[in-house]
C-alpha cells in the first residue's frame, strides 16, 4: 500500500475514511478510543498543512438520511476537544453546500462529515456516491481498519476515484498483525473464546498453521467438549459443527501443536446473573447445568501456558465476562497476558476481548490492542479485506 506519509500532502484536501464508530449513550460519547487511535493521521496531516475532511460511519442507521441518534455532532466535539480547535462538522453528507465547506477549509483545518450511512449508497458501494465524495478532495486516505472488511463506497469504490493511501494507524495495524503470520517469534500462543465456533472456525484453522499453543474457552469449548464426548448439560454448543471440531483436534495433533480445552467449568442451573454457581470438572458435569465459564483449575493451566510464550494473540472472553460471577476465566487470562508486559509481543483483537482488558483496568499493559474485532480476525484468518486490496490494487495504477 502507498502510505500517506510518503507523499507531499501540503494545501492539498485530503479526505480519509475514519472509523469513528464509537459507543454513544443519550448524545454523549462513551468512549473515545476511536477517535484517539486516529490522532496520529489527523496530527500528520494538520501539521503537514493539509486540509483535512474526515468520514466514518456510525451505528446502524436506516439509511435513509438524518437520524438524531446517529448523528455525527457528539463526535465533532469530542474531537474538537482533543484537537484544542474546533472542528467544522457538517451536517450532511453529498451536497454543493458540502463542497464549498470543503473548498473553504484553511490549511491545518478539520471538517468532520455526517454519518457516511445516512445515506443507502454507502453500504452499497455505490460509485456514484464515491465520486460525489470525491469531489471534496485531492486526495484519499483509508485510515479505518476497523472498517476495512467491508466493501462500502468510503472504503472501495473511493479508490477508483482519487489518489489513495494508507493512513498511519492502517499501516500500524497491518504491519503488526501481519507480522504474527509471518515471523512470530516463538513460543506463539493463540487464545480464542467468544460465543461460537462457527465464527472462528476459520481462525482456528488458519491459527493452527502457525502456533505452538491454542488455548479454547468461552462457549465454544462445549462444541470441542461434546464432540469428545463430555457431557456439558445446557451449556451453549453448535451440534453442526462437532464434526469439524473433531477434525480441528486432529490437525492440532498431527501439526504437532498443543490444543488446550478446560478441565473444569463454572456452572449454574440459568443464564442469569444472581444464579447460583459450582464448579465442575468436565467429567462430572451436571446435565441440568449450563457451563458459563472456565474454572479455576483451567484458568491456572492457561495463564501457566501463557506466561511461556514470547507472541499472544487473544480475541474472545473464556466465560460470560460480563456478570461478576463468570468473569473470573477472563480475567485470570487477561493478567496472563498483561503481566507478559515487554517479555513478549502481545496482541488483543478487537471486540470483546478489549471491553474485558479495559474492565479490568490491563489495557495499557498490552503492546497492541487492534481497533478492528472483525477486520483482525479476517486478516489473521487470511481473507483479503476489501478496504486494504483497494489500497494494494491502486499502487499500480
Ligand atoms: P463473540 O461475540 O462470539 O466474541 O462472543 C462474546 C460473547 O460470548 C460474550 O458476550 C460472552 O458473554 C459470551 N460467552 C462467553 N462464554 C460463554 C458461555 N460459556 N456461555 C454463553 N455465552 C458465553
Amino acid at each position: 500500500m502507498n502510505s500517506i506519509d510518503a507523499v507531499d500532502v501540503g494545501g492539498k484536501r485530503v479526505l480519509v475514511r475514519v472509523d469513528f464508530n464509537v459507543p454513544l449513550s443519550e448524545g454523549t460519547v462513551c468512549d473515545d478510543t476511536r477517535i484517539r487511535a486516529a490522532l496520529p493521521t489527523i496530527n500528520y496531516l494538520r501539521k503537514n498543512d493539509a486540509k483535512v475532511i474526515l468520514m466514518s460511519h456510525l451505528g446502524r442507521p436506516k439509511g435513509v438520511g438524518f437520524e438524531d441518534e446517529y448523528s455525527m455532532a457528539p463526535v465533532a466535539r469530542v474531537l474538537s476537544r482533543i484537537l484544542g480547535e474546533e472542528v467544522v462538522y457538517s451536517p450532511i453528507v453529498d451536497n454543493a453546500e458540502v463542497r464549498s465547506m470543503a473548498d473553504q477549509l484553511k490549511e491545518g483545518q478539520v471538517l468532520l462529515l455526517e454519518n457516511l450511512r445516512f445515506d443507502v449508497r454507502e453500504k452499497e458501494n455505490s460509485s456514484e456516491l464515491a465520486e460525489e465524495l470525491a469531489q471534496l478532495a485531492d486526495l484519499y486516505v483509508n485510515d479505518a481498519f476497523g472498517a476495512a472488511h467491508r466493501a462500502h463506497a468510503s472504503v472501495e469504490a473511493i479508490t477508483r476515484c482519487l489518489p489513495s493511501y494508507a493512513g498511519l494507524l492502517m499501516s500500524l495495524e497491518i504491519n503488526t498483525l501481519s507480522s504474527l503470520l509471518d515471523a512470530p517469534e516463538r513460543p506463539f500462543v493463540a487464545i480464542l473464546g467468544g460465543s461460537k465456533v462457527s465464527d472462528k472456525i476459520k481462525i482456528i484453522d488458519a491459527l493452527l498453521e502457525r502456533v505452538d499453543v491454542l488455548m479454547i474457552g468461552g462457549a465454544m469449548c462445549f462444541t470441542f467438549l461434546k464432540a469428545q464426548g463430555y457431557e456439558i448439560g445446557k451449556s451453549l454448543y453448535e451440534s453442526d459443527w462437532e464434526e469439524k471440531a473433531l477434525q480441528i483436534l486432529q490437525k492440532a495433533q498431527e501439526r504437532g501443536v498443543q490444543l488446550l480445552l478446560p478441565l473444569d467449568v463454572i456452572a449454574a442451573p440459568h443464564f442469569a446473573e444472581d444464579a447460583p454457581t459450582r464448579i465442575y470438572s468436565i467429567d462430572e458435569m451436571d446435565s441440568t447445568m449450563m457451563g458459563l465459564d472456565i474454572g479455576p483449575a483451567s484458568s491456572t493451566l492457561y495463564a501457566r501456558a501463557i506466561g511461556t510464550a514470547k507472541t499472544v494473540f487473544w480475541n474472545g472472553p473464556m466465560g460470560v465476562f460480563e456478570f461478576k460471577a463468570f468473569e473470573s476465566g477472563t480475567k485470570a487470562v487477561a493478567k496472563a497476558v498483561a503481566s507478559l508486559q515487554h517479555n513478549a509481543t502481545t496482541v488483543v483483537g478487537g471486540g470483546d476481548s478489549v471491553s474485558a482488558l479495559r474492565s479490568f483496568g490491563l489495557e495499557d499493559k498490552i503492546a497492541f490492542v487492534s481497533t478492528g474485532g472483525g477486520a483482525s480476525m479476517q486478516l489473521l484468518e487470511g481473507t483479503p479485506l476489501p478496504g486494504v486490496e483497494a489500497l494494494k490494487a491502486r499502487i499500480n495504477d
